[in-house]
């Protein structure tokens, strides 16, 4: 439920509403705007008797959040959420961000390669996975620990930002310390201790879409990591599993619009995991800028025929670098531009 206090309601009309709130049991989120005051009734799973807030002076309106997901709506939160990174980079406002690199962190060589090339080509973000949720338990599972120092030096080379996958609690808390995006995986969208970790450990989250997930479901999950606090989220479609075999996931556009609508939230693309197929990458992560995206999400790296993880949905290096250049025209025709990376270790 939100408060909408009238324009110009006095700190103490707003006070006093804050505390009614708490009285009555629940916690008050005051979210000053722009445009108007508002005080978010937080911690209701039904309908709240609302009269005792309307009569509160200063008060304009009690607006009932209709949809079970409540902060993460755009009921709760009109304008859209803009995720502020190190170096000026955001995710959200008008900039279309590229995060790029491997899908594994294999060795420094890799790592270092990686990094150089995709920023060459224009990506701001790197991304690399430290710990990889692999269906066979005998496929390669990661670097653990020690890849999270291959990144760490990374970005010292090349002043990219990091994001890396973390599975576990332990995992949240040693990629939270180094990285700029904690990334919560398709396999764990719904895992909500880890979610409520993450939403308690003080970075961004990028939170990729389950592989059967409703849309609703993924707004759900992110829920839970503005309950806990963390606002700053950023959510990922990466395809849906589907009756088709022919890609590897069925790679839903529409959801990006539809969250556009629903919520306030950022959301980015990943068409490497949403087709599964090189070729495929490139025409879909044309289309999902065109269709809104806040940014794109691609596996490179500077030989895929190597790559210990994902190497048939992974770009070669040059086709990185003319996806790069289609993708800042199509930002441009719809108004937007895409994040260029600062100019360290350049
Ligand atoms: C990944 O991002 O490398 C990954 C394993 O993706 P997903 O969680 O979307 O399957
Ligand atoms: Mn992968």
């Amino acid at each position: 439920m939100l408060i909408v206090m009238r324009h110009g309601a006095t700190a103490d009309e707003v006070q006093k509403v804050i505390s009614v709130v708490e009285e009555m049991g629940y916690q008050a989120a005051p979210m000053p705007g722009a445009q108007r005051t508002a005080v978010g009734l937080v911690g209701n799973d039904g309908r709240v008797d609302a009269s005792r807030l309307e009569g509160l002076p200063g008060v304009q309106e009690v607006i009932h959040v209709s949809k079970p997901y409540k902060q993460v709506s755009r009921e709760w939160r009109p304008e859209s959420t803009v995720v502020r990174l190190a170096g000026g980079v955001t995710v959200g406002g008008n900039e279309v961000v590229a995060i790029a690199g491997p899908c594994s962190l294999e060795t420094e060589r890799q790592v270092l390669e990686s990094a150089r090339l995709v920023k060459e080509a224009g990506a701001v973000i790197l991304r690399g996975g430290a710990w990889k949720p692999r269906s066979s338990p005998y496929s390669f599972q990661g670097l653990g620990r020690p890849g999270l120092k291959l990144l760490a030096k990374a970005r010292e080379e090349t002043g990219l930002l990091i994001c890396t996958e973390a599975m576990d609690p332990d995992g949240v808390g040693w990629v939270s310390e180094m990285a700029d995006i904690v990334q919560i995986g398709a396999r764990n969208m719904q895992n909500f201790s880890l979610l409520k970790i993450a939403g308690r450990c003080g970075k961004p989250i990028l939170l990729k879409r389950g592989i059967s997930a409703t849309i609703v479901e993924l707004l759900l999950s992110a829920e839970y990591l503005l309950a806990e606090g963390n606002h700053d989220v950023i959510l990922c479609e990466r395809g849906v599993r589907s009756f088709d075999t022919m890609t590897r996931n069925l790679f839903d556009l529409t959801a990006i619009p539809v969250v556009h609508k629903l919520s306030h939230l950022p959301i980015i693309a990943d068409p490497s995991h949403g087709t599964g197929l090189r070729d495929k990458v490139i025409p879909m992560a044309r289309a999902a800028v065109a269709a809104g995206a806040d940014g794109i999400m691609v596996e490179v790296h500077p030989n895929p025929e190597d790559a210990l993880s994902d190497g048939a949905q992974t770009l070669y290096p040059d086709q990185f670098t003319q996806l790069m250049r289609e993708v800042r025209i199509i930002a441009e025709a719809i108004g937007r531009r895409v994040a260029e990376p600062a100019a360290v270790g350049a």
